[in-house]
């Protein structure tokens, strides 16, 4: 069951950046978005100090913008949090949930990360939920039941394939410059499929995106491995010509 959407490129600027290297950066795609027609979807997500600078600088063009996290509330007492609708709001479509960094810092729970999901699509963004297994629990040979688990545990029902982006993100692939096989992302990717095939109606619409350690020089092979709808960047996702370089291995 493979899927044949219009590949994601998305930039995951994590807590990097202040106003003025993220309004150049982001200055820097639109630049380059405007140039040429675009090869593939294009979504930033800085930090939420950014998002209002950064939506302005990327006005007008193709160029897409995301949050890195929302509430699973709509609003209220929940100091230093932020809504999905503030984030509809400050211009975003799209929110990472989910991401191994959240569950790992905040200890977010796969039925926390389900909650947020909720409220982001009632909200009307389009999530991409992060799952993904550590290295000991690939090493123990878990890591199909480990995203099968988190899966199940963090999406919602009532799902629509337009507005959920699954990103399988080996934990420890992200940030370290290693990554899985073109064969064990394939096989990952595939497995993800066949999961949401009993959740969704229309599974090969939904976005599965690979995250961990793309750089230009590997994105082309695992752009190209089965299932593979686009790619989560990270680091890579902080420096235009790179961020650009897999984008065009999306084309
Ligand atoms: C990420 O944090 O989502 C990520 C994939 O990071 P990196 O590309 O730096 O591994």
């Amino acid at each position: 069951m493979e899927a044949a959407l219009r590949k994601l490129a998305a930039g995951n600027w994590k807590m990097n950046g202040l106003r003025a290297d993220g309004v150049a950066l982001a200055r820097a795609l639109a630049t380059r978005a405007a140039a040429a027609p675009p090869p593939c979807e294009l979504l930033i997500c800085p930090p939420a100090t950014l998002l209002m600078a950064v939506a302005e600088a990327i006005a007008g063009s193709s160029i897409q913008l995301g949050g890195q996290d929302c509430h699973a509330s709509d609003k209220g007492a929940h100091t230093g949090d932020i809504s999905a609708a503030m984030l509809k709001d400050a211009g975003c479509g799209y929110v990472i949930l989910g991401h191994s960094e959240r569950r790992t810092d905040h200890h977010e729970s796969d039925a926390l990360v389900r909650e947020k999901a909720k409220a982001a699509h009632a909200a009307g963004l389009t999530t991409i939920v992060c799952i993904g297994e550590t290295l000991a629990e690939r090493q123990s040979g878990q890591t199909l039941a480990i995203v099968s688990r988190q899966l199940a545990g963090s999406l919602p029902e009532g799902l629509d394939a337009t507005t959920l982006c699954i990103a399988y993100e080996p934990v420890w692939a992200i940030g370290t410059g290693r990554t899985p096989t073109i064969a064990e992302v394939a096989a990952v990717h595939g497995h993800i499929r066949q999961a949401l095939a009993a959740r969704i109606a229309e599974p090969g619409n939904v976005r599965i995106l690979y995250g961990g350690s793309v750089k230009p020089e590997n994105a082309t092979a695992l752009m190209a491995a089965g299932d593979v709808d686009g790619a989560l960047i990270g680091g890579a996702s902080l420096i235009a010509a790179d961020f650009w370089a897999i984008a065009e291995a999306c084309r």
